[in-house]
This record gives structure tokens, C-alpha cells and sequence, in this order.
């Protein structure tokens, strides 16, 4: 799409709307046990069996899983496979998948489909509402068109059509504004301050509409105003499209025509969630990465990845038993504040609904995998011992965190710490004082020369160009990366699927301590803003 570009955010938990018919209650957040399967015949004493491939399903008496014979079952082609469903979805549905739009709804059925076809698991989708905004964004200057995307809680324009004035500096100050802004539309530069303020500020200098620019190549890729304000009507533009502008209007008057286009409504989202029904189901192990991906793009690695990644790993384990329970979440909404995420931990602990904080302590780990195959990525894990940003994850992340970088080490990888600061959806989980981990691979950040180093790709490019893009495709992967990291997710899930030694039992004193222990670092990463640096996915939207 050259001269229109789609954004949404939903912005408010919604509860459940007057009129609409109320959505199927869940089942319990725990499940009853189904009955225990009927004793297999007893096991020869004597020496272990010979390792073998895993038994074909259907093919007698499964075996108990194991890390290494789960993680091999994970190919390449199988990932791709489910990938190139992804693709389809988005290409037969306007090339995205955000939430509320058919592309996702197609994504969340399939699912859930996938998975209960197997009959290995209890699956349900669980229906939210959330407020959906979303606007359709049209600008062109001197008769050209140019790409351009809505910025959240913008106001609405219809062939806004006036001259375009220069802002001096950021325009973060009033002084910034020259008097000829009034009536015209201000073109100011990304950067400093929110772009809310630079929105606020064009208002009040009696601008008629404004226009933000890329402080660099490319769009912004998904701006938010930060909330309701008086905002003059806006839209942003490339890096690119903004010096073009501005050379233009230098040379002389530029006419620019703003178009923004809004809808609000309350739609219903899914999650998908998937529990073996095998299983110790007291003590569970919960893997999960965001199904919904942005308007700009069909979200093939961010998340698309995450969610194939832990799929096949789904699909992989319905060829054996487990010990513990294992339980998949596949979260809709979380490009928009982690909603499907958010609102399923509160359904699971009573905040919402049925559940209880027993319910919630049951979860015993929580794996998040959100970006697994940026094409110029680095292994990243999420610290969860806190050791290299004093950002630490409830008592039993640790054990998480080394976990996997045993995995990575048995393959020869190197590895680095990835912050925990609450950017994507393993969030509610930290909040409910549940030990949680996760791989990511890198988003917009710039490769250092060190990283290079270490993982190859290339110094100095993002480590994932098409971050929240329209080129975020099936074209965005990196495969080795892709299946080196599923093989991880494999590996410990099995290995939890057996055992949690190391993760402590949830006494409440301790999940406590834990969710307490999150909010306060939290806050004071919110405080310090000092993190913009390793954060998965933007997944609050930028708002500088
Ligand atoms: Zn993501």
C-alpha cells in the first residue's frame, strides 16, 4: 500500500458489552483432570531402552517425552509450513493480522482447529472485548502521494488541505512554532519529546493539521499520541518523505491534503489456549508468544515465529506423555498492551471471573517467545537472574534463564542477556509472581560490532529491519535461527514436562514477594525511561 497505511490500538479493557451476547464461559482456568490413562503395560526391568527415534503416533504405547527426543522432532519444513499458513492469512485478508481483523481471527481458529485435531489436548478460545480504533490515513503534497500511518488518538480530518509550514527545532517547545503555522499544517521532525506533546503543541500554535517525520529511514512504524488529548489532526511520514518535503518547501509553497480516517468499536478477540490432557495438571508448565501482529505488516517473525515455533512444538509433543501438564497460550491482542495476555492471567486468578489464586500457582514456569527468527539476530534470553540488568524475574526465572543457555552452549551458540522490563506478554505472568523465561531475537536495535562477532549478520542494521513493517513477511526469517530457537523451546518444555527441579514450589508468600518485587522494578524502569534498548517489540507503541 503506497499512500494509505492501517493502524489500530485498542485501548481500554472493555467489559462485556450491553446487547452483545455474552460469550461462552470458559472452562475452568485449571481443567479437571481427565482420568488417568489406563496403566500401559509394565516396563521390563533392566537396562534403559536403547535411544531410538521417537514411536510414530499410533504406534503403540507413546514414551515419556524427553528434551532431546522432542527437540528433534522439529524441522525446518515444519515451521515453514505453518509460517507460509500465516502469510496466506494475511495475503487473503489486506496483508495483516492485527487484532480484530479477519487475518487474525483466521490465525486464532486455525489454531485452535490444529490443535484439537490432535487429541492430545483440551483446547478453548477464550473471547474478549476490547475497544477497536483503528483509522485509514491518506496524505499527499504538491500532488504527489506518500506513504504515511495514523498516530493513536489522533483526530479525524477529511481533505484537510492547506500549506506546509517548517516547525523550528523538535517543535517540543511553543517558541518552535513560527506565527505562519496558524491555519497551515506544521511539518515537524520525530525525536526529544512524545509525539503527543509535538500534537498538542501544533494545536495550540493554531496549526490546522501536522505532519511528524522519521527521524530515519522507513516510517515509524506504529506512533500512539500516549492518550485523548487536543491534538491537532496528524499523520507520520518516512524519514525520506520528510526531507523531501522539506526541500520542497524551501524551493516554495508546498499544498499538502491530510486524510484521517477513524473507526471505534468493541470487538471480540480470542485466545487460544491448549492444556495436554495428560498430565500432572496442579503443576504446569505454560509456553506462549502473541498471534495478533500490526497493521503495517503480515507479523510473519513479530509474532509469527513465536507462535509457529511453540505450534510445532505442540504438535510435536502429542507423540509422547508428560509428567507435568503442559499448557500453550497463544495470546491475541498484544500488539495493543498485551490485552489477551493481561486478561487471561486475570481470569486465571480470579481478578475476572472464576479463577483463583490457586489457579494462577499451579502455572509453576511461564515461557514467552515473541520474535525467535530476526533476520539479523542475536540468541537473546530473557535475564532472568537479573545479572546483566538488575531486572530480575520472580524466584525460578534464573533456573529458566540457564536453562537455556545450557541449550544454546550444547550447540556451540554463544548467547546474550535480554531485558525483562515487561514488553510483551510474559508481563502478567511476572505480575502474578510466576517464574518466566523466553528467548528473543531482536527487533529494532542496531547490531553492535560485538554482536556481529558473535552471531555473524551484519554491524550497525537493525536486527530486524522490517520490525513492525510491511516487509515483515515469510521472506523475514532467518531459518537457522528459526529452528535453532523451536528446538530450544522443545527443550525445555520437555524438560519441564518432567521436572521443575530448580523452580521452586508456588507457596504464595513467594509469588508475593515476586509480583512485589516486578512492580517495584517496574516503576522504576518507568521512571528512569533508561530501556529503550532490548525491548521486544516496542510492544508499548513508541511514543517519541
Ligand atoms: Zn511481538
Amino acid at each position: 500500500m503506497r499512500s494509505a497505511c492501517f493502524l489500530a490500538i485498542a485501548a481500554l479493557a472493555a467489559p462485556a458489552v450491553g446487547g452483545a451476547a455474552p460469550p461462552p464461559p470458559p472452562p475452568p482456568p485449571g481443567y479437571s483432570a481427565s482420568p488417568p490413562p489406563p496403566p500401559g503395560p509394565p516396563k521390563p526391568p533392566g537396562p534403559p531402552t536403547p535411544p531410538g527415534p521417537p514411536k510414530p503416533p499410533g504406534d503403540g504405547p507413546k514414551e515419556l517425552v524427553s528434551p532431546k527426543a522432542l527437540a528433534d522432532l522439529i524441522t525446518l519444513e515444519d515451521l515453514l509450513a505453518g509460517s507460509q499458513k500465516l502469510q496466506d492469512f494475511a495475503d487473503a485478508n489486506g496483508g495483516n493480522r492485527a487484532f480484530g481483523s479477519a487475518g487474525h481471527n483466521e490465525t486464532t481458529e486455525w489454531l485452535y482447529q490444529t490443535l484439537k485435531e490432535t487429541g492430545y489436548y483440551d483446547v478453548y478460545k477464550q473471547p474478549f472485548i476490547e475497544l477497536f480504533t483503528a483509522a485509514t490515513v491518506g496524505f499527499s503534497a504538491g500532488g504527489e502521494d506518500y506513504p504515511s500511518e495514523y498516530f493513536t488518538y489522533g483526530p479525524s480530518a477529511t481533505d484537510l488541505t492547506a500549506p506546509i509550514v517548517v516547525v523550528d527545532n523538535l517543535g517540543c517547545d511553543a517558541t518552535d512554532y513560527p506565527e505562519t503555522v496558524s491555519g497551515n499544517i506544521a511539518l515537524i521532525s520525530r525525536g526529544i519529546c512524545p509525539f503527543g506533546q509535538k500534537a498538542a503543541n501544533a494545536k495550540t500554535a493554531g496549526a490546522a493539521g501536522a505532519i511528524i517525520y522519521n527521524n530515519a529511514d522507513g516510517l515509524i512504524g506504529g506512533g500512539t499520541l500516549g492518550g485523548v488529548g487536543d491534538y491537532a489532526p496528524l499523520v507520520g511520514v518516512s524519514g525520506e518523505t520528510g526531507a523531501i518535503l522539506k526541500e520542497s518547501v524551501a524551493a516554495g509553497e508546498v499544498i499538502a491534503i491530510l486524510n484521517v480516517d477513524t473507526i471505534e468499536e468493541n470487538r471480540t478477540s480470542y485466545n487460544v489456549i491448549a492444556e495436554t490432557k495428560e498430565g500432572d495438571h496442579n503443576n504446569v508448565v505454560m509456553a506462549g508468544g502473541h498471534t495478533d501482529s500490526v497493521f503495517a505488516g503480515a507479523g510473519i517473525n513479530d509474532d509469527g515465529s513465536g507462535t509457529i515455533g511453540s505450534l510445532i512444538v505442540a504438535l510435536a509433543l502429542a507423540k509422547f506423555k508428560v509428567k507435568n501438564a503442559v499448557r500453550f497460550g497463544f495470546w491475541s491482542a498484544e500488539e495493543f498492551g498485551k490485552l489477551g495476555s493481561n486478561y487471561y492471567l486475570k481470569t486465571l486468578n480470579g481478578t475476572i471471573g472464576e479463577g483463583s489464586a490457586e489457579e494462577a500457582h499451579k502455572v509453576r514456569a511461564y515461557l514467552n517467545f515473541d520474535m525467535i527468527a530476526s533476520p539479523n539476530y542475536v540468541l537473546g534470553i530473557y535475564d532472568g537472574d537479573g545479572s546483566a540488568f538488575n531486572f530480575s524475574g520472580p524466584t525460578g526465572s534464573e533456573t529458566i534463564e540457564k536453562d537455556f543457555q545450557e541449550f544454546y552452549t550444547s550447540k556451540g551458540k554463544a548467547f546474550v542477556p535480554s531485558i525483562f522490563s515487561g514488553r510483551s506478554d510474559y508481563a502478567a505472568f511476572l505480575e502474578n509472581g510466576i517464574p518466566s523465561g523466553g528467548l528473543f531475537t531482536g527487533a529494532e536495535e542496531l547490531k553492535t560490532e560485538e554482536e556481529a562477532e558473535l552471531f555473524g549478520g551484519e554491524a550497525g542494521v537493525a536486527l530486524d529491519v522490517n520490525y513492525h513493517q510491511e516487509g515483515d513477511t515469510i521472506e523475514n526469517l532467518n531459518t537457522e535461527a528459526y529452528l535453532l530457537n523451536s528446538q530450544s523451546i522443545a527443550n525445555s518444555v520437555a524438560k519441564y514436562a518432567l521436572s521443575f527441579d530448580g523452580i521452586p514450589a508456588a507457596d504464595p508468600a513467594l509469588r508475593k514477594r515476586g509480583a512485589d518485587k516486578y512492580r517495584f522494578q517496574k516503576r522504576f524502569d518507568d521512571e528512569s525511561k533508561a530501556h529503550n534498548h532490548a525491548a521486544p517489540c516496542g510492544h508499548a507503541l513508541a511514543e517519541i
